[in-house]
């Protein structure tokens, strides 16, 4: 288990990289990492990726009581303890606002349709959450039926949200997912995109249920998991 010190460490980290991706901009997104059953660090309310210290975090327990006073917890909290309540295998969770697959959902588009195989493999189906207002319950709600099958969600008009068992494996979903946008909507500018056929799938699926592939073999990005 890491440590207080390892895990500020590594949120810092990923949110720089999230940061530099150009994922979000100014104040977006918000991470969180579990670090025991009830306990979880998350990056606090109102600040930038770009300067954010690792006295910035705060921490919380699983029903959202706030453990640490002078750290305002993310105002996404809400949709953080949602997906770890639901999941016990995820221990990281990004809320960004990538703006590619963000462009897609304010057209009516999404990255629902099985077209390019490495997504299927790593993802199966990247849906679409309702409309929430965002920083309120809402959020959680409107994710609530997609969060026990999916690792990676679109928010309509928001962003998206990912998750995994560590720091990494969120942080790679969050960068798929949004290079699965970009070259959407670059085949879109040619043309209607080819989806998969059945028979494709299936051989995809055969693959997926024998091979390590999606499963990150990454030994780290931000240090030690
Ligand atoms: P916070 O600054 O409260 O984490 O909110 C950012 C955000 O992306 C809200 O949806
Ligand atoms: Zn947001």
């Amino acid at each position: 288990m890491k440590t207080d010190w390892e895990t500020r460490r590594d949120i810092v980290a990923c949110a720089r990289q999230v940061y530099e991706k150009g994922i979000v901009a100014a104040t977006d997104g918000n991470i969180s990492y579990r670090m025991m059953t009830d306990r979880i660090m998350i990056t606090p309310a109102g600040k930038s990726f770009g300067n954010l210290s690792t006295d910035d975090l705060a921490y919380v327990d699983i029903d959202g009581n706030i453990l640490t006073f002078e750290q305002k917890p993310s105002s996404e909290l809400p949709m953080h303890l949602e997906i770890y309540r639901q999941r016990p295998d995820v221990n990281a969770v990004i809320h960004a606002h990538p703006p590619f697959a963000t462009a897609l959902t304010l057209t009516g588009n999404s990255l629902s349709d099985p077209i390019l195989p490495e997504v299927v493999m790593m993802f199966g189906e990247i849906p679409t959450a309702p409309y929430a207002t965002p920083s309120t319950q809402e959020s959680a709600e409107s994710i609530r039926h997609l969060i026990k099958d999916h690792d990676a969600i679109l928010l309509d008009h928001h962003g998206a949200v990912t998750y995994g068992s560590s720091l990494d494996d969120a942080y790679l979903k969050m960068e798929k997912l949004e290079h699965t946008a970009k070259t959407i909507l670059a085949a879109k500018t040619l043309g209607t995109p080819k989806i998969l056929d059945g028979d494709q799938l299936n051989k995809l699926k055969e693959l997926k249920n024998k091979s390590s592939y999606g499963k990150h073999i990454v030994e780290s990005l931000f240090t030690a998991n």
